[in-house]
């Protein structure tokens, strides 16, 4: 059983995050983490609204 790094849950399935871009600069270079499905929705979520904000900015 792997847990899940967001939230702490405990799942059969998880999925290795990379966390890219923005989200490097404050840990270690393309750290992996792990996600339960939702979280790993929720983050690509984020990932799409920071993209499409970081456009809007830039
Ligand atoms: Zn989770």
């Amino acid at each position: 059983m792997l847990r899940c790094d967001f939230c702490r849950k405990e799942s059969e399935v998880v999925l290795r995050v990379a966390l890219d871009r923005d989200y490097d600069r404050l840990t270690a270079a393309h750290e992996k983490r792990y996600a339960c499905a939702e979280c790993s929705a929720k983050k690509e979520r984020e990932r799409i609204k920071m993209l499409k904000d970081s456009k809007k900015a830039g």
